[in-house]
């Protein structure tokens, strides 16, 4: 299918051509043609699938078509769960909607809210927000939702993650009960699932690539390693085997912090995000990753959901995530729309068994590379604290293998085969 074959009026499909689509996703071809009917939508779908085109796009058409002219109320609220996200939101429809006379605009915490309020005085047709500031707005008479039109609810999954389903259930109370609602989750939980139900009308539903897949376009790989040189092996591989940039996960923000000093200090241009950032320091540190000014950008999770930028090539997780569903999102910031992408997880004692019931939601085993001078065949399954230390069980760290003394960077032996030492529970080894 092509993107002609949709019926979209001429100002969005010169922006799409613009942006260089030609033709629809799967959830696009589904979505455009139903949702410009006026149909509820439930889409099963994560980021990196054109789920944000598939609900823009139609809006844009619907309210485009009608006349706004004198009408400064809100028409469609999209609800999504972090600033990165919004503001990405907000930039498709700038994107898909340049040739429009639509306003739009992004409201999000952590930052004064002066603009954002003078900006909603002027009118605004189309409202992306985080449901913190949304909420915030209303309580001080500044937004009405009593006029909206199309309600998006995007990251569903990710809201009850974040803590977030009190204040959207909220937001859904202060809608109007005639409106198209747009429901959008990567993995339907009861609690989702419920909660759609609650909400939508006889809904459109689509479900692309579930979850549990992986890209085919991802090359994916596990480095084993000793927790004491994942620095010293991030440092070799973006010196000798990458030459572009690369995202990073770590699982704190205080990890973030000191994987970016240690490669600032090895001449690498690093620079982290996280939640302790301030809104501009991490706008920044994007704006400079996807211009090619920092080389490495290092992010905890909830700093890098949704973050889309084009062209990445490269994803390394620093640990493993303990909810295997992150590690597809985390891979899924790479080979993006089709493009080839390649992911690195870093593995030690404490990732065994995340590495494990990984594998286990994708339904392959990742590759094992040993062509590296920090690649340890005695790695011994360890439960993490909170702290993302050895939990301290029975009294200590469990026992090393036999060959206690790790190895001292040295190149692999090309015969050197994985061999864990056999924990006391049989469920944190890995089958060959
Ligand atoms: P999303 O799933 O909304 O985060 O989109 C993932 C990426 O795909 C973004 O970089 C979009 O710009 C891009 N994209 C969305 N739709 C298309 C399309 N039909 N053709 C090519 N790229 C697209």
């Amino acid at each position: 299918m092509n993107f002609t074959d949709l019926n979209l009026i001429d100002p969005i499909a010169k922006a799409i051509q613009e942006q260089g689509y030609t033709n629809p996703t799967p959830i696009q071809e589904r979505s455009i043609p139903e949702i410009l009917n006026g149909r509820d939508f439930l889409g099963c779908a994560q980021t990196g699938t054109g789920k944000t085109a598939a609900f823009s796009i139609p809006i844009l058409q619907n309210l485009a078509k009608k006349d706004l002219r004198n009408n400064k109320n809100i028409k469609a609220l999209i609800l999504t769960p972090t600033r990165e996200l919004a503001i990405q939101i907000e930039e498709n429809i700038k994107a898909y909607g340049k040739y429009l006379p639509l306003k739009h605009l992004v409201i999000f915490g952590g930052v004064k809210q002066g603009n954002q309020e003078a900006a909603l005085r002027k009118g605004v047709d189309i409202l992306v927000a985080t449901p913190g500031r949304l909420l915030d707005f209303i309580a001080q008479g500044i937004i009405s939702l009593k006029n909206i039109e199309i309600f998006v609810l995007d990251e569903a999954d990710r809201m009850l993650d974040m803590g977030f389903v009190h204040d959207v259930k909220r937001v859904i109370k202060l809608l109007p009960p005639k409106k198209q609602t747009l429901f959008f989750s990567a993995t339907m939980p009861a609690e989702i699932q419920k909660l759609a139900d609650s909400i939508l009308n006889n809904p459109v539903k689509v479900e692309v690539t579930p979850v549990s897949s992986t890209a085919e376009t991802i090359k994916q790989s596990v480095y084993f390693v000793e927790k004491e040189d994942k620095l010293d092996l991030l440092t070799h591989i973006l010196k000798n085997d990458i030459s572009d940039s690369v995202l990073v996960f770590a699982r704190t923000k205080h990890g973030a912090d000191k994987i970016a000093r240690k490669l600032q200090k090895d001449n690498i241009t690093t620079e982290a995000i996280h939640g302790n950032k301030s809104q501009n320091a991490r706008q920044n540190a994007l704006t400079n990753f996807k211009s090619g000014k920092t080389r490495v950008l290092v992010a905890t999770d909830i700093a890098a959901r949704g973050i889309d930028i084009d062209e990445l090539k490269y994803v390394v997780n620093f640990e493993l995530s303990d909810v295997s569903e992150t590690y597809v999102h985390r891979i899924g910031r790479t080979g993006r729309a089709g493009a080839e992408g390649t992911s690195i997880s870093f593995v030690d004692g404490l990732d065994l068994l995340n590495l494990k019931n990984t594998e286990k939601l994708i339904g392959m085993k990742i590759p094992i590379v040993k062509d590296h001078p920090f690649h340890t065949d005695n790695l011994v399954a360890q439960k993490r604290d909170s702290n993302n230390k050895p939990a301290a069980a029975g009294g200590g760290r469990p026992q090393s293998s036999g060959n206690s003394s790790r190895p001292k960077k040295k190149p692999a032996s090309p015969t050197a085969s994985v061999g864990f030492k056999k924990p006391k529970n049989k469920n944190f080894t890995r089958k060959k």
